[in-house]
């Protein structure tokens, strides 16, 4: 079985992925090692070969649970968990991994919007979103657990970024 553990940048995917008593993929990884597309021009970045990602993941024996740790990593599974974060904590994380203004705003606007959620609700038939918020990675490891053994769900719809987005006004000017 292969479960997608995915979410914004910034929202502890590698840190919580190793935690867990699971083989992890990093997608990110099989993309830096040659499944790529080559230069994305406009992002600056490699494109993603999602074909051969695709392939690639499935010819690795399913019979053990796999975790696939990327923010993309919902267009492979059919299960999903989507790690969450509130924005104000994510631009902390962001700004101290060095991202630039630009990118920081849209990775806080795909989350203000719920934008990984939505993808992964449109792709996969189970789909369970942690509020990672205060909680420490070993918290939200232990809740991953629980949700892949069957014990607890977080269906869609526990958080809502937008009222404090649009409040404190601390994404756009
Ligand atoms: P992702 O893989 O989703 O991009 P990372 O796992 O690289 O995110 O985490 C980004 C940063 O946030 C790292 O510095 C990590 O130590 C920190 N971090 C991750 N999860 C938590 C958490 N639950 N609480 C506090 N800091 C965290
Ligand atoms: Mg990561």
């Amino acid at each position: 079985m292969q479960i997608a553990l995915t979410g914004t940048p910034g929202t502890g995917k590698t840190t919580i992925s190793r935690l867990l008593p699971y083989r992890i993929v990093g997608i990110n990884d099989l993309v830096n090692e040659g499944l790529c597309l080559g230069m994305d021009p406009e992002r600056g970045c490699l494109e993603a070969d999602m074909n051969g990602i695709d392939d690639h993941l499935g010819e690795l024996d399913t019979a053990d649970i796999l975790i696939l740790d990327s923010h993309f990593s919902h267009f492979f599974a059919k299960k999903a968990i989507v790690l969450r974060l509130n924005p104000q904590e994510l631009r902390k994380r962001l700004e101290s991994r060095g991202y630039n203004e630009k990118k920081i705003r849209e990775n806080l606007e795909a989350e203000a919007l719920d934008i990984v959620l939505a993808e992964a609700v449109e792709n996969c038939y189970q789909v369970d979103e942690i509020d990672t918020t205060g909680k420490t990675p070993e918290q939200v490891a232990g809740l991953i657990i629980r949700v892949i053994k069957g014990e607890i769900r977080f269906t869609p719809g526990q958080v809502d970024w937008l009222e404090d987005f649009l409040d404190s006004g601390w994404i756009l000017e």
